[in-house]
């Protein structure tokens, strides 16, 4: 579900808040695994972004909520969305923190392309994609990161040149989450290279079946192939597909980049979820409920939780004040990092030794934990490193000096890269 934005109605009338959570929950009651739930049989064990299942799964979850009328919440009805206010948004959001949605494999289209296409797009592309993003009928990805251009993004070399009514698209992305299953990317391409490096960017709507596309799918250390590689040879895309204006790219991709801290800071994202229940239930089956240390880390893992609670809560009421919310969504998005570090570390200390060997195919919770363990380290380099939101909290929070740099102002076609 998107917290991003609103339809105007946000003025509406009082409506029955209590009718609404509880439609709310007989929904979450019918088609999803509470948090608590020790049996989770509905989605125990699912890559949140990797699997075939986990992406049927969300589709379907997706579709139940649009025939329920409770899709994209906030977003015009006329689009395809639900036409309602912030307010339903925000008691959606509460009521459903109990349950386990199985919307992983959609966060990115939902939590960040969605808002983009709302906020930037033209009647027409509205027209044209907004209900199929919402009802997961079309998945879309983010298409920033190239080899040569991932914390300095803006560096990016991707070149779209106009030709007609077209503009032909050359270049590499990286670690495009999800792309073997998206049917389009927002994609941030060099347009005109003669200017300092933020001002020649443009974004396009790009369609990943169209002839030039390769998506070439990336096997990581967990076996999971959450992300690709794309190829752009000779792509073809229509002028209309051009998000926003002609080299006002950069501003985008900040807006962007911004939903996306917001997305995986406030809550969104597999990988993000509440865990203490599960790892408190982990400790009592295996025993270690007693010790010490992992009834430290336990304590410790519930703090930062609740903390990170109330730093998601400050962005949604900012949201909901109808405000862009600015430097918070690093200190969200940095917090969730650090606590994916102590979920891990606290999951191995109550594991031990098992968390690192098992029968293949029979691992279990040592299996899923270990998978966890070592996507953890993820959660801090997508959406930016930890490295960069301290420089962007250094700056914006601190007021520190900007970091010196000798190119500022320089064509980007002028600046050395190896
Ligand atoms: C789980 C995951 C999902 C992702 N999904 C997507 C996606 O869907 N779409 C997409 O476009 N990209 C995606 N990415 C890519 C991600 O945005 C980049 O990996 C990230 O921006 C870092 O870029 P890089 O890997 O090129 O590292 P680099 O930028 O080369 O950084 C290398 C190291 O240098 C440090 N560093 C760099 N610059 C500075 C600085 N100025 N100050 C201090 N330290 C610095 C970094 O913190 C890092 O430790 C994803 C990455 C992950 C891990």
């Amino acid at each position: 579900m998107d917290s991003q934005t609103s339809t105007g109605a946000d003025e509406a009338a009082a409506f029955d808040e209590d009718a609404f959570v509880a439609t709310v929950e007989a929904f979450l009651d019918a088609h999803c695994d509470r948090i608590d739930d020790t049996d989770g049989e509905r989605s125990e064990g699912r890559d949140p972004v990797g699997d075939d299942g986990a992406l049927a799964a969300a589709r379907s979850f997706q579709a139940a909520l649009a025939d329920a009328g409770l899709a994209g919440l906030t977003y015009p009805a006329e689009y395809g969305g639900a036409g309602l206010t912030r307010r339903h948004q925000e008691l959606f959001t509460r009521a459903s923190a109990g349950w386990r949605l199985p919307d992983g494999p959609l966060s990115i289209s939902h939590g960040m392309c969605l808002p983009m296409l709302n906020q930037y797009g033209t009647p027409e592309q509205k027209a044209a994609h907004l209900a199929d993003n919402i009802r997961g009928t079309h998945v879309w990805c983010q298409m920033f990161s190239e080899p040569g251009a991932g914390s300095d993004v803006a560096g990016l070399s991707s070149r779209a040149v106009r030709d007609g009514d077209e503009w032909i698209l050359d270049g590499q992305k990286v670690w495009t989450s999800g792309a073997h299953y998206c049917d389009h990317g927002l994609v941030v391409a060099r347009t005109d290279p003669s200017l300092p490096k933020h001002q020649g960017l443009s974004m396009f709507i790009v369609d990943l079946h169209a002839p030039g596309v390769e998506v070439r799918p990336l096997v990581q250390i967990s076996g999971a192939r959450g992300f690709n590689e794309v190829f752009f040879d000779g792509v073809r895309i229509p002028a209309t597909d051009l998000l926003g204006e002609v080299n006002q790219g950069w501003n985008l991709a900040v807006s962007m980049l911004m939903f996306e801290r917001v997305s995986i800071g406030a809550g969104g994202g597999g990988l993000n979820a509440k865990r203490h229940p599960d790892l408190i239930r982990l400790a009592r089956d295996l025993g270690r409920d007693g010790d010490p240390v992992v009834r430290q880390a336990l304590a410790d893992l519930v703090i930062g939780e609740e903390i990170k609670g109330y730093v998601g809560q400050r962005i949604r009421a900012a949201v909901a004040a109808g405000r862009v919310p600015g430097p918070e969504g690093s200190i969200a998005k940095l917090t969730g990092a650090v606590l994916a570090r102590r979920t891990r570390d606290a999951a191995m200390a109550i594991l031990g030794a098992s968390g690192q060997a098992w029968t293949p195919g029979r691992g279990g919770e040592a299996e899923k934990w270990s998978n966890f363990c070592i996507s953890a380290a993820g959660v801090s380099i997508a959406g930016g490193t930890d490295e960069v939101q301290r420089n962007i909290i250094g700056e914006r929070v601190l007021g520190l000096p900007k970091e010196p740099d000798p190119y500022k102002g320089a064509a980007w076609q002028d600046v050395p890269r190896s």
